[in-house]
C-alpha cells in the first residue's frame, strides 16, 4: 500500500472511540469536582501574545525558551499557542475587571496545551490539562483547598496510591537571601554542573534546582534549601499550610529541591506523582504566585492554583487496572426489508432518537441476514424488524439480540416501550 501522504503531526495524537471517550470522562469528573467546590468555569483563547507567556512563564524557562509554539500572524504580531492555562487566565482576570468580583475568584478550564518537547510515552507536544486557579484570598487555607481539590478528584475517579511532594519557595522578602546562598554553593560547584546548568545558573539560578541532569542532581543533594531560609511570614504561611493537611491526615512529603518548571511561584508549591516509573511520574502541580497579577499590570492579586496532565492520568489508571469499562448506554438497531419498510423504518429511528432512545439502523440496505449480523457487531441490545408484512399489518417485530427472542408490537407501540425498556425517563 502507498504511504499515506499525510500523518497526524509527531506528538500530536487522535483519540478514537474509547480513549476519546475515557479522555472526556475524566473531564467531567473534574468538572464536577471543581464545580461543587465552587469554581466556575473559564475558557480562554489557545492563542495568546507571545509576550504574556515570556513575560508570566518567564524567558529562561523550557516552556518558553524551547517549547513555545510560536509564530507571526498576517499582522506581523509574534503570537504562541498557550504552553499553559495560569498566563491566559491572569490576563482574563485582569482585562475583565474580575478584582471587582467578590473574592476569591474561584476558576477551572481544561483544554488542550502545546509545548514542542521531545515525545515519548507521557509526553506530547499537543496534550490536555485540567486547571484550576483562585484569586484574592493570600490564607493558607486557600493553598490547603486547592490541595484537597486534587485529592478529591483522584479519588472519585479511584486513582489511588499518588503521592504529593510540597516546598516553599518563600518571597520578595526572603528569596533574594536565598537565591544568593544558593548561586554561592553553585559556584562553587560549578564545574561539576551539566554544561546546560552552567548556563541556566548564570541567567536563572532557581532553574537549576529543576535540573534533571545526573551531574548537577548530585551537587544539588547537599545545596542550600528554600525551607531553611523563609522569611518569619513565609513560614508561618507554610506552616499554615502543612497544619491544615495534618489536620485531615493528608499524607505529603517536603522535597525542598521542588521549585516547578516555571518563574511566577512564590510560597507554595506542590506536585503530585504517580506510580509509574521515570521523568514522567508526574501528575500535575501548582502553588501560588502571588505577584503574577500584578506583574501582567493588574492590581496587587494574591493567587493559587494548580494543573493536571489527563494523558498522564490515562496511563496511570491504566497501569493501575483501574480504567472504568466505557459505559454504553442501551441501544437499538432498527432493520428494515424491501421497499414498503424503508420509509418505515427510517421515520422510526428518528421517533426513537426523539424519544430519547439511542438508536441506529440501515435503511437503505438489503439482507434481513447481514442486517442482523451489524446490530450484532455493534452489541445492540435489540433489533426492531420492518419488514412488507409488518408495514402492512402496521406492526414491528422486536427482537431481543441477546437471547434471539421475538415479539411483535404494534408499531405505534415501540417507542413507549422500548422507554420502559431502557429506563428512559
Ligand atoms: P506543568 O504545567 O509543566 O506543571 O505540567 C503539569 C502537568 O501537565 C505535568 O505534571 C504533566 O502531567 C502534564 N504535562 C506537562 N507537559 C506535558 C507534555 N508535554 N505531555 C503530556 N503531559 C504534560
Amino acid at each position: 500500500m502507498a504511504r499515506q501522504e499525510f500523518q497526524s503531526l509527531r506528538g500530536m495524537a487522535d483519540l478514537i472511540g474509547q480513549p476519546a471517550g475515557q479522555m472526556s470522562n475524566l473531564i467531567s469528573q473534574f468538572r464536577a469536582v471543581a464545580e461543587a467546590a465552587g469554581y466556575g468555569r473559564i475558557e480562554t483563547p489557545l492563542l495568546e501574545d507571545t509576550g504574556l507567556f515570556v513575560r508570566s512563564v518567564g524567558a529562561d524557562t523550557d516552556a518558553v525558551a524551547k517549547e513555545l509554539y510560536t509564530f507571526t500572524d498576517r499582522s506581523d504580531h509574534s503570537v504562541s499557542l498557550r504552553p499553559e492555562f495560569t498566563a491566559g487566565i491572569v490576563r482574563a482576570y485582569i482585562e475583565h475587571g474580575l478584582s471587582s468580583w467578590p473574592q476569591p475568584v474561584k476558576l477551572y478550564t481544561d483544554g488542550a496545551l502545546f509545548r514542542y518537547d521531545r515525545p515519548q510515552g507521557g509526553r506530547q507536544r499537543q496534550f490536555n490539562q485540567v486547571n484550576v486557579e483562585a484569586f484574592g484570598e493570600a490564607a493558607p487555607s486557600m493553598d490547603a483547598q486547592v490541595i484537597t481539590l486534587v485529592q478529591r478528584f483522584f479519588k472519585r475517579i479511584r486513582l489511588n496510591n499518588v503521592s504529593l511532594q510540597l516546598n516553599s519557595l518563600g518571597d520578595p522578602a526572603c528569596r533574594p537571601r536565598y537565591r544568593k546562598a544558593l548561586v554561592d554553593y553553585l559556584k562553587e560547584h560549578e564545574k561539576q554542573l551539566a554544561e546546560i546548568d552552567r548556563e541556566r545558573l548564570a541567567k536563572n539560578p532557581l532553574r537549576v534546582l529543576d535540573s534533571k541532569e545526573a551531574a548537577t542532581r548530585a551537587v544539588l543533594s547537599e545545596a542550600p534549601q528554600t525551607l531553611n531560609y523563609l522569611c518569619e511570614d513565609c513560614q508561618k504561611h507554610f506552616a499554615g499550610v502543612l497544619e491544615y493537611l495534618d489536620d485531615l491526615g493528608l499524607a505529603y512529603e517536603l522535597n525542598p529541591l521542588l521549585v516547578r518548571g516555571l518563574d511566577y511561584y512564590t510560597r507554595t508549591v506542590f506536585e503530585f506523582y504517580g506510580e509509574r516509573e521515570g521523568a514522567q511520574s508526574a501528575l500535575g502541580g501548582g502553588g501560588r504566585y502571588d505577584l503574577l497579577v500584578e506583574l501582567l499590570g493588574g492590581q496587587p492579586t494574591p493567587a493559587v492554583g494548580f494543573a493536571l496532565g489527563l494523558e498522564r492520568i490515562l496511563l496511570e489508571l491504566a497501569a493501575d487496572g483501574a480504567l472504568p469499562a466505557a459505559v454504553v448506554p442501551k441501544r437499538v438497531y432498527v432493520a428494515s426489508l424491501g421497499e414498503p419498510a424503508r420509509l418505515a423504518a427510517f421515520r422510526l429511528i428518528e421517533q426513537l432518537l426523539d424519544g430519547g432512545v439511542a438508536a441506529t439502523g440501515a435503511v437503505d440496505r438489503d439482507g434481513i441476514g447481514a442486517q442482523l449480523e451489524r446490530a450484532n457487531r455493534q452489541g445492540v441490545d435489540y433489533a426492531v424488524i420492518i419488514g412488507q408484512k409488518e408495514v402492512r399489518e402496521d406492526t414491528v417485530i422486536l427482537r431481543d439480540m441477546t437471547s434471539g427472542a421475538q415479539e411483535v408490537l404494534p408499531a405505534n407501540a415501540i417507542v413507549a416501550e422500548l422507554r420502559t425498556r431502557f429506563g428512559v425517563t
